[in-house]
């Protein structure tokens, strides 16, 4: 807080999260504020010497810790070992340099997949670790629970401002647009833009039942901001839309499939799994602090994401 000078390392900038941050800053800026984003050719995090190379390079007295291997569904179910080592690698090498280099304050990002399979609902941050996660996910799940955890021994043994916060499904420009391993919403934008080209049903794997809440990116990073500046707390916090914005994926195939104004609708192939039926996620503890924030509608923010997609075919992800 206050106007000392802050060099803020975001790493995993390069990436959905990380290039809405560089957005969100520029629209909101602070002349104390130098951001730094990294991109995995800035080094790879999963070795502790590039970590800490990178770490002496910059110096940086705040951190937003981002990067990370994520991925959709089906991604995580086929490689649940090397999301658990390689996170965990990641963020033991970020925390650990973040406390040998003086850091002031981390914010690290979980997600709200990472929560208790069988819980009650709605979830809030005191349960992250009160079960399993879901058994298709598990491996990225207990590598991100693990922040949490590091977080508050940082601060019982040295006193560090390590946090965390917990969005839900991210979506917008720069996702991860490839059809099998991304998320859903990146997934069916792209499925959807073939399926123009080709006339063709937009095909959406599973029931179509489950539920989420999905965050814009944009909206996710004015919220990091916050956090960055604003939160004192070491327990995480939920960044989250209201409960009530919570839909299902077949409603959310369905306002794809309007913005592509498809012509042979949506078809669901039931092989596919469903993956965690819902993690409905409380964002009471965010509305304390910020009881006006404004979401983006689902809508609005689907039809932005289609339209950057549309006009970055070529360069984006996928
Ligand atoms: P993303 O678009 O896939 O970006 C990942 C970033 O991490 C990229 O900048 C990537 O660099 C970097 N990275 C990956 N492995 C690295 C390594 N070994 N060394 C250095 N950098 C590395 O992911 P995102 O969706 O923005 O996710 C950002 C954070 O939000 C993650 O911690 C994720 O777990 C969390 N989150 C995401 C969602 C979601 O729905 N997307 C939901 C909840 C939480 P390159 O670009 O160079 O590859
Ligand atoms: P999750 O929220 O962590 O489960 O991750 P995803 O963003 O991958 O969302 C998965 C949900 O969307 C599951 O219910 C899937 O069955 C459903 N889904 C439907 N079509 C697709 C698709 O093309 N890609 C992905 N990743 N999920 C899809």
């Amino acid at each position: 807080m206050g106007s000392e000078k802050k060099i803020i390392l975001v790493t995993g900038g390069s990436g959905l999260v990380g290039q809405a941050i560089k957005q969100a800053k520029q629209q909101d800026p602070r002349e104390n504020e130098t951001f730094i984003f990294l991109s995995s050719k800035d080094g790879d995090l999963k070795d502790p010497a590039a970590t800490q190379r990178i770490f002496e390079r910059y110096k940086p007295t705040h951190v937003i810790h981002l990067a990370a291997m994520v991925g959709g569904l089906f991604n995580n179910m086929k490689h649940n070992l090397d999301f658990l080592r390689n996170n965990i690698l990641i963020n033991d090498n970020v925390l650990q340099s973040s406390y040998k280099l003086g850091v002031k304050k981390v914010v690290s990002c979980l997600s709200t997949c990472v929560f208790p399979d069988k819980t009650t609902y709605p979830i809030d941050e005191t349960m992250i670790h009160n079960g399993p996660p879901h058994s298709s996910n598990f491996g990225y799940s207990y590598a991100k629970r693990l922040i949490d955890v590091q977080n508050h021994a940082y601060h019982q043994q040295h006193g560090c401002h390590f946090t965390a916060v917990i969005p839900t499904n991210v979506f917008g420009a720069y996702d991860n647009f490839n059809l099998e391993d991304g998320h859903v919403i990146p997934g069916l934008i792209h499925k959807a833009y073939i399926a123009k080209k080709e006339g063709k049903p937009l095909v959406v794997y599973g029931s179509g039942k489950p539920l989420r809440q999905f965050i814009y990116s944009i909206d996710l990073a004015k919220l990091f901001l916050f956090v960055l500046r604003e939160y004192e707390e070491i327990d995480p916090i939920i960044l989250s839309v209201d409960e009530s914005s919570e839909v299902s994926i077949g409603q959310v195939a369905q306002i794809i499939a309007d913005a592509f104004q498809l012509e042979h609708g949506i078809v669901l192939d039931s092989t596919k799994a469903d993956g965690q039926y819902k993690k409905t996620a409380s964002n009471k503890k965010l509305r304390g602090y910020q009881p006006d924030f404004q979401f983006m509608p689902l809508k609005d923010a689907i039809e932005r994401t289609v339209q950057w997609f549309n006009l970055n075919y070529n360069i984006a992800r996928k």
